[in-house]
């Protein structure tokens, strides 16, 4: 980000994408990532890929759990006691 006194690293990173009824995630995406910010650049080539995702869905057998975030809360583990809740609260 212009001004950002951040260094970019080259990073595999994860990116999702939503498709009509649909989320995908392409994982391991190369991509020069700010180091404070978190800006993440992509070469043209990797942006092409992924261009081409978007207009023509890739074909997979593979899943990955999905939480929606209003109901993410159920899927985790309740809190030890109320002072441990009150307490991560606190912070
Ligand atoms: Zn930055």
């Amino acid at each position: 980000m212009p001004g950002c006194p951040g260094h970019y690293e080259r990073e595999r990173t994860a990116q999702a994408l939503r498709f009509p009824n649909t989320l995908i995630v392409i994982d391991d995406i190369p991509a020069d990532v700010c180091d404070i910010c978190g800006d993440t650049l992509y070469t043209a080539e990797v942006a092409r890929r992924l261009d081409r995702v978007m207009r023509e869905r890739p074909a997979t057998n593979a899943t990955v759990p999905l939480y929606r975030y209003e109901e993410v809360d159920r899927a985790l583990p309740a809190p030890l006691d109320q002072n441990t809740a009150d307490a991560a609260d606190a912070r």
